[in-house]
């Protein structure tokens, strides 16, 4: 066998943003050795990236806030849809994983009397965001970089190796998780990881009991999107061969307001925060649109009139919030229509504005990022004239299946936390719970991988012939192709994948689009294989793209099932033929699972399946909401969304037969958990 670079670590960290970061952390103060490995540079995870703030109900700034409060925004953020307990646990834990930033070193913006300063988000009912200025996901990073050095520093002490407990194997990609089929039980436990050096194209193998998914999200499977280069689906494809199954792929979310102009930089985002500030949407005529598209769902609770939404900023008691922070959905959907019916800006977007609401000193330094990205990419001042912006693919909901509580998948040894993992956000996310959520989840997931190896009897190990299957698909794009056949380029199928999605799987959806979009993505999967790359190993960008290939095509075929099997439109999966909620569809997931004959890397039905295996998805049921969570939302808005007899059990249900209330509650809890 080919000789490798090898090492042998108890939990293995793959991603080193928010979730990876704060896992690794967990895993090393558990007394485990951890490695932290990521395709980026160290510090330069998407997380980097982050901007309007991290939500947690601290009550800062409204003493109203509790996690009851944020639960409740949250589910309903997700149109319901969520894993309840995951939304509970976040909402709970959030303030004390923020303010435990604090004491690893971040510094927050403060408010007058010196506390965590909270902005104001789509969706959440009170100022809730912890944030640093614009920036406020480089402050995360940077603090947890630091943190994880103060850890190699207490080694160092004590073994005099740095990296005795805990090293970074930077700019460095796994392309495949690795099992043990002789492991007991249902599903083969992880083993171990393969991947190769970006820099030199040489291999290397982690041999580890448990694994962490941290790889976020799958943005770059779309034209248009604010993601970063790194989001191109690995951790989701990865668990998927791995045996895991993904939940929620459906629901994929367009942020409002991206970018439009100039082309070379569309799509790139423009922080909610700028609304949470005061900002306000216009279209081609002037009009503050957003007061006509305040969904049923959402009537009572969000102000009529500009004069009260405007006095809302000030006084949250005696006045309703502004449709202007409508949770993201409903606000892409409401720019989507304008802009279609003509009431667009000139490049296809509509108005954004806070010149005319804000003085521009304080624009500059509430909103430095924004101010210095409009002037130096459009050459806009935004403290003089509005921005245009348009819907952009930010975020996925969808992604590992995990437990709540542990972070665990189906697959024994293999978590996943943040993005990649699927759940906690349901149909859609809230800004600002990202943040929270990798800190929460991170943390979790890096508790139970180091619980996991500690009760481990037996260390699974690695079979040489998955690594030489592994190496041997990494190397296939160098092979020269049969006489007379042109091979594939691998940034042509990228672009022809990017439109496919956008076009056809975008931000509104009809059957006849999906079914053409799963025929041309049949049609990629099998051009796939004859990807050819030119040059040679060391920092070659085609080849890094031909293996991430694999992975985009198995995520997009994963959210274009999905989305035809949804036949309704919820939250970020919106369905032109199928317009309305649908209660029936509440309760149920439609879960992927990878599609494989035996075990091992090599299986697969059919010729060159095992490069990129078929996906299937299937519905099933989400547990039911445990009773004394259901009764934190009045019974008329849970009929807005839940069938009547899902309902027995909330405190307020009228009894069919008894005529009055609270006769048909619920007698016992539920068992905890909450997905799929
Ligand atoms: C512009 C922008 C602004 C945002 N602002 C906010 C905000 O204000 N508040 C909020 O809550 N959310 C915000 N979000 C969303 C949030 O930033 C992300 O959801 C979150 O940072 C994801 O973190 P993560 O830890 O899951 O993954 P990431 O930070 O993306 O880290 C992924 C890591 O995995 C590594 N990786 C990936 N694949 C591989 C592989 N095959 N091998 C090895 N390593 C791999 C990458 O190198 C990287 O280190 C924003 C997103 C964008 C794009």
């Amino acid at each position: 066998m080919t000789e490798i670079e090898r090492h042998d670590y108890d939990v293995l960290v793959i991603g080193a943003g928010g979730a990876g970061l704060r896992a690794a952390i967990e895993a090393r103060e558990r007394g485990l050795r951890t490695a932290i490995v990521c395709k980026s540079l160290f510090g330069k995870a998407h997380t980097v990236m982050a901007e309007g703030g991290c939500a947690a109900a601290m009550g800062n700034v409204n003493e109203h806030d509790s996690w009851q409060v944020h639960f409740r925004d949250t589910m309903r953020g997700g149109k319901f849809l969520n894993s309840w307990r995951m939304a509970e646990l976040h909402a709970k834990e959030a303030p004390e994983r923020v303010w435990e930033l604090e004491t690893y070193g971040a510094l927050f913006d403060r408010t007058p009397d010196g506390r965590i300063s909270q902005r104001h988000f789509g969706g959440h009912t009170y100022p809730r965001l912890a944030h640093v200025g614009d920036r406020t996901g480089l402050e995360l990073l940077r603090t947890l970089q630091q943190r994880i050095v103060a850890l190699q520093q207490a080694d160092h002490d004590e073994t005099g190796d740095f990296e005795a407990r805990l090293r970074v194997f930077a700019e460095c990609t796994v392309t495949e998780l690795l099992t043990d089929p002789d492991g007991d039980g249902h599903h083969a436990p992880v083993a171990g990881a393969f991947g190769y050096w970006r820099e030199s194209g040489r291999h290397v193998l982690f041999s580890a009991p448990a694994v962490v998914l941290a790889t976020g999200g799958i943005g770059k499977s779309f034209q248009v999107t604010s993601n970063s280069w790194e989001y191109t689906g690995d951790g989701h494809a990865l668990a998927l061969r791995a045996g895991a199954s993904l939940v929620d792929m459906e629901f994929v979310q367009f942020h409002p307001t991206g970018m439009v102009w100039p082309p070379s930089v569309k799509g790139i985002l423009v922080t909610e925060g700028v609304r949470g500030d005061g900002g306000v949407l216009r279209n081609s005529d002037g009009e503050r649109f957003m007061f006509g598209y305040v969904p049923d769902v959402f009537k009572g609770q969000y102000a009529q009139t500009e004069d009260e939404a405007d006095r809302w900023y000030d006084d949250q008691e005696s006045n309703r919030r502004t449709p202007d922070l409508l949770p993201r959905d409903e606000v892409a959907r409401a720019i989507n229509t304008e802009v279609k019916e003509g009431r667009g800006s000139p490049h296809g977007g509509v108005y954004l504005d806070i010149a005319s609401r804000m003085p521009a000193d304080e624009i500059r330094r509430r909103l430095p990022s924004m101010y210095h990205q409009f002037k130096e990419l459009a050459d806009v001042d935004i403290t003089a004239e509005p921005m245009e912006v348009g819907p952009t693919c930010h975020y996925v909901m969808g992604g590992i299946a995990v437990d709540p509580d542990t972070g665990q998948s189906r697959v024994p040894g293999l978590f996943a936390a943040g993005e990649c993992a699927g759940g906690m956000h349901g149909s859609n996310r809230l800004g600002g719970n990202s943040l929270s959520d990798l800190l929460v989840f991170g943390r979790r997931a890096g508790l139970g991988a180091a619980d996991y190896v500690v009760g481990l009897e037996r260390r699974p190990a690695v079979r040489d012939d998955d690594v030489e299957l592994a190496a041997a698909m990494t190397l296939a794009p160098f092979e020269a192709h049969p006489a007379g056949l042109a091979g594939e380029n691998p940034y042509t199928l990228h672009a022809e994948l990017q439109r496919v999605m956008n076009d056809l799987v975008g931000i509104i959806r009809t059957e006849q689009e999906m079914v053409a979009a799963l025929d041309r993505l049949a049609e990629l999967r099998a051009r796939v294989h004859d990807v050819v790359v030119e040059g040679h190993r060391q920092y070659n960008p085609g080849w890094h793209l031909a293996l991430d290939l694999r992975n985009m095509l198995m995520v997009s075929e994963a959210v274009a099932s999905s989305a035809l099997l949804r036949t309704e439109s919820r939250g970020g999966h919106t369905r032109e033929d199928y317009p309305g909620l649908d209660a029936t569809w509440r309760h149920r997931v439609l879960v992927t699972h990878c599609v494989r004959s035996g075990s091992g890397l090599g299986a697969g039905a059919g010729a060159g399946a095992a490069v990129v295996p078929r996906t299937a998805v299937e519905p099933a049921e989400r547990e039911p909401m445990r009773p004394d969570l259901l009764a934190l939302f009045d019974l008329t808005e849970l009929e807005k969304y839940y069938t009547p007899a899902e309902l027995a059990g909330h405190p307020d249900a009228r009894h069919p037969d008894a005529g009055h209330p609270n006769v048909g509650r619920a007698a016992a809890p539920q068992p905890e958990g909450g997905t799929a």
